[in-house]
C-alpha cells in the first residue's frame, strides 16, 4: 500500500459541493488501503478577498499581520474537509501548518520552509487517519505565522510528501495535466504522460501555470515523484520525473512556451569599450527591473555597438527612464524601444542529444514570414523574440512542425 499526499486547490474546494467531492475521493484511496495526506488551498477567491480586505486600509499592510489574515483561508477548506470525511465515516484530522512543525524562516508573505516535523502526522497516519493539512503556510522559529507565497500550497504539498518520503505527491487542479502548450491558443496541443523537472522549470517560468516554481524545484531537490491531475476527471494526470528515463524515446521538444509580456529596449551607438554593459545593466538591476534576453550587436567601425536586452512589459517604461540617465551619463547613445513583442521558446531535454533544432525553427518560422528579432538558447530551450501579433502563428506553426499535434479523434 502506498502514501499519498493529495493537494487540492481553491477551486477544487471552492463550494461544500466540491469539497464533499474531494472527500469521495480521498475516501476511495482509503478504501483500497493507502495511506493519505491532504493539503487543501483555501476557497478560489478567499485569498484574494482576504487581501482586498487589508488593501482597504492600506497599500501595504504590515506583512505579519497580512500572513495572520490571509492563512485563515486554508484553516477554513481544512475543517470543512475533515468534517466531511468524518461523516462519510472516514475518520479525519485537521491542522495547521504550525500544528504540524511546518518551520519557516521569517520572510513574511513569501517565506521559506526550514524544517518539518512529521511525528504528528505518522502518528495520526498509524490510527488510521486521514490528515489534512493547510497548504501555504508555516511558522517561524518564534511561533509568527508565515505563508509561502501565491499558490504556496503546491509547495506545501510537496514539502510534506518529502518529509513523509511518500510514494507521491498528487496535485488535483482543473487541467487534467501538463499540456505541450496552452490549449487556447494550439487546439491541437496534447497532454504529456512525463515531464522531466528541468522542463517543467522552463515551461512554468515561461507561462504554464500549473504549478508553483518551487514546489517544482522542491521536488527535483528531494526527487519527490510528483503528478498533476484533474480533480474533475479521471485519468493519469501528468508525471513530473526528475530525469527522463529513456533517452531513446525522447521526444525532441516536449513542449512551447509563450509569453506576450515582454518589451525591448536597445541602445544604439553605445561605445564599444570595456564596461559599458555593465554600466547599461548596471542601473537596470538597481533599479529592480529584471532582464531577461541580452544581445551586443558586433560594433562594424569597431567604435561603437548596439545593445539590446528585455524586460517584462510592465518595467518598459521605468526600464526606458534609467536608459535616459544612463545614455546623459555616457554622453553617448540613442536609446529605441519596442513594446510588442513576445517571447516563443522550444522546450525540450532531448535537444541536448540533437543538433539543428535552432535551425528547423528558424526555418518554420522563415516560412510564416515571421521575422526573428531576437535568439537566446540554454541546453534545453531555445527563445525567440518575434512581434506579438505573430505569436500564436507561430506557436501553432512550431507545434506541428515539431509532431507535437494530438492525433485527431
Ligand atoms: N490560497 C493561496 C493562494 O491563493 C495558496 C494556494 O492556493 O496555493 O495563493
Ligand atoms: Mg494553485
Amino acid at each position: 500500500m502506498a502514501l499519498y499526499v493529495q493537494k487540492f486547490g481553491g477551486t477544487s474546494v471552492g463550494s461544500i459541493e466540491r469539497i464533499k467531492a474531494v472527500a469521495e475521493k480521498v475516501k476511495g484511496y482509503r478504501d483500497e488501503g493507502h495511506d493519505v495526506v491532504v493539503v487543501v488551498s483555501a476557497m478560489s477567491g478567499e485569498t484574494n478577498r482576504l487581501i482586498a480586505l487589508a488593501n482597504e486600509i492600506n497599500d501595504d499592510p504590515t506583512p505579519r499581520e497580512m500572513d495572520m489574515l490571509v492563512s485563515t483561508g486554508e484553516q477554513v477548506t481544512i475543517a470543512l474537509l475533515s468534517m466531511t470525511l468524518n461523516h462519510m465515516g472516514c475518520p479525519a484530522i485537521s491542522y495547521t501548518g504550525s500544528q504540524v512543525s511546518i518551520v519557516t524562516d521569517s520572510s513574511h508573505t513569501k517565506a521559506r520552509i526550514k524544517k518539518i516535523d512529521d511525528d504528528k502526522i505518522r502518528n495520526d497516519l498509524n490510527l488510521g487517519r486521514v490528515v489534512v493539512v493547510a497548504g501555504f503556510q508555516g511558522a517561524d522559529e518564534e511561533g509568527n505565522i508565515t505563508t509561502l507565497g501565491r499558490g504556496g500550497s503546491d509547495t506545501t504539498g510537496v514539502a510534506l510528501a518529502a518529509a513523509l518520503k511518500a510514494d507521491e505527491c498528487q496535485i488535483f487542479t482543473d487541467v487534467d495535466g501538463v499540456y505541450t502548450t496552452d490549449p487556447r491558443v494550439c487546439s491541437k496541443a496534447k497532454r504529456l504522460e512525463t515531464v522531466t523537472v528541468e522542463e517543467m522549470l522552463e515551461l512554468a517560468s515561461l507561462g504554464s501555470k500549473v504549478l508553483q516554481i518551487r514546489s517544482v524545484e522542491f521536488a527535483g531537490k528531494y526527487n519527490v515523484p510528483l503528478r498533476v491531475l484533474s480533480s474533475f476527471q479521471d485519468g493519469p494526470g501528468t508525471l513530473i520525473v526528475a530525469e527522463e528515463v529513456d533517452a531513446m524515446e525522447e521526444p525532441l521538444i516536449s513542449g512551447i512556451a509563450f509569453t506576450a509580456n515582454e518589451a525591448k529596449l536597445t541602445v544604439l551607438n553605445a561605445p564599444d569599450m570595456p564596461g559599458v554593459a555593465s554600466r547599461i545593466l548596471g542601473p537596470v538591476g538597481d533599479a529592480n527591473i529584471e532582464v531577461d534576453m541580452i544581445v551586443q550587436n558586433v560594433a562594424p567601425d569597431g567604435k561603437t555597438t548596439d545593445f539590446t536586452f528585455t524586460v517584462a512589459r510592465g518595467d518598459y517604461k521605468k526600464a526606458m527612464g534609467v536608459l535616459e540617465g544612463v545614455v546623459e551619463e555616457m554622453g553617448s547613445g540613442e536609446i529605441s524601444g519596442d513594446n510588442g513583442i513576445a517571447k516563443v521558446s522550444l522546450v525540450g531535454v532531448g535537444m541536448r542529444s540533437h543538433a539543428g533544432v535552432a535551425s528547423k525553427m528558424f526555418k518554420v518560422l522563415s516560412d510564416e514570414g515571421i521575422n526573428i528579432r531576437m535568439v537566446s538558447t540554454s541546453e534545453i530551450k531555445i527563445s525567440v523574440v518575434i512581434d506579438e501579433k505573430f505569436m500564436e502563428l507561430a506557436v501553432r506553426a512550431l507545434h506541428t512542425a515539431f509532431g507535437l499535434d494530438k492525433e485527431e479523434d
